[in-house]
């Protein structure tokens, strides 16, 4: 086995070493992008689907790679993951949500809910109530302006534990909602066991929702259980009045996509509500 690197060799084509190379390269710059301050959060608007007005927004991680440019989530979350260096961009995320929470309402746009993605890894680690509890406490954030987003996949892998940590977040005083909601595996049988407050549709349903009935069909579905279980219904990827039109009319209680807005840099989100509540 000693030898085995070097005889592996003859296995690496051109093209998958450089993609090996790339990734652990990409990993590499990932370690330093907090302290050299490479991330940055974007934030898309939600909205209040009876009133039309900002019910909150959600931050949306991007890296300033100083050599590759803007590198989506996509293409950086899993390797976070994957190395461990979730837990340290995590909690960093946490805090720069907290502190621009702060920094609108000194700048009199007022209490914005922000919402939170987490992930798998930074959910089964165990200083993430303290990480939240102490960026709450420094940006003087009340609790219930921050709301966690997990995935549906994330909730159903060791259901027991699962609730403990959500309990602790809830005990903390912020909401949770389920993410990607209908995409997954997730036994509806669980469903009610979960101290959740929102679903949010899958943007995959409200995309075709137009012109497959059947996709209409399962939003109008979720819309319903939700409600019955006693919990705000939220539909992403939002792009066409006809969609506005069709949620607001199963009852949908907020909507996000392009329709609306992208998801802006800090500045610009706010030039964004001050625009949108002057309207
Ligand atoms: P997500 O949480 O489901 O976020 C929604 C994604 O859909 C965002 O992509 C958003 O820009 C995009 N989107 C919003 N409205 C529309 C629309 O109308 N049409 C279409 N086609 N797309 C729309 P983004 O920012 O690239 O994020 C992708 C995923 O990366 C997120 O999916 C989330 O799973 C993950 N992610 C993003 N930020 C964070 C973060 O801070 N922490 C963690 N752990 N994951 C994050
Ligand atoms: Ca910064
Ligand atoms: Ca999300
Ligand atoms: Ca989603």
């Amino acid at each position: 086995a000693k030898n085995s690197g070097r005889d592996n060799l003859q296995f690496f084509t051109p093209e998958l070493n450089e993609r090996v190379l790339r990734r652990l390269q990409l990993e590499n710059d990932l370690r330093h992008a907090v302290e050299r301050d490479e991330l940055v959060l974007y934030y898309q608007p939600r909205i209040d689907a009876r009133t039309g007005a900002l019910a909150g927004v959600e931050s949306l991680v991007r890296w300033m790679h100083p050599q590759r440019g803007l590198i989506p989530p996509a293409d950086f979350i899993p390797i976070a993951e994957e190395s461990g260096l979730i837990v340290g961009i995590g909690a960093w995320i946490i805090a720069e949500a907290c502190s621009q929470h702060r920094h609108w309402r000194r700048a009199g746009i007022g209490a914005v809910p922000v919402s939170i993605n987490l992930s798998a890894v930074q959910l089964r680690e165990p200083g993430l109530c303290a990480t939240l509890d102490a960026a709450l406490r420094q940006h003087a954030v009340e609790p219930a302006q921050i709301e966690l987003e997990l995935t549906e996949s994330i909730l159903m892998d060791k259901v027991d534990d699962t609730i403990a940590v959500l309990r602790d977040i809830k005990a903390l005083g912020c909401t949770i909602s389920i993410d990607d909601f209908g995409s997954g595996y997730s036994s509806l049988s669980y469903l009610y066991r979960f101290p959740i407050d929102k679903l949010k549709i899958d943007r995959a349903f409200i995309q075709n929702m137009h012109s497959a009935p059947q996709n209409l069909a399962v939003t109008n579905a979720i819309i319903g259980l939700g409600h019955t279980l006693g919990l705000q219904v939220v539909a992403e990827g939002v792009e066409r009045l006809e969609d506005v039109d069709l949620l607001r009319a199963a009852g949908c209680d907020e909507l996000q996509g392009f329709y609306y807005s992208r998801a802006l840099p800090a500045a610009e989100a706010q030039a964004w509500m001050a625009a949108h509540a002057a309207a």
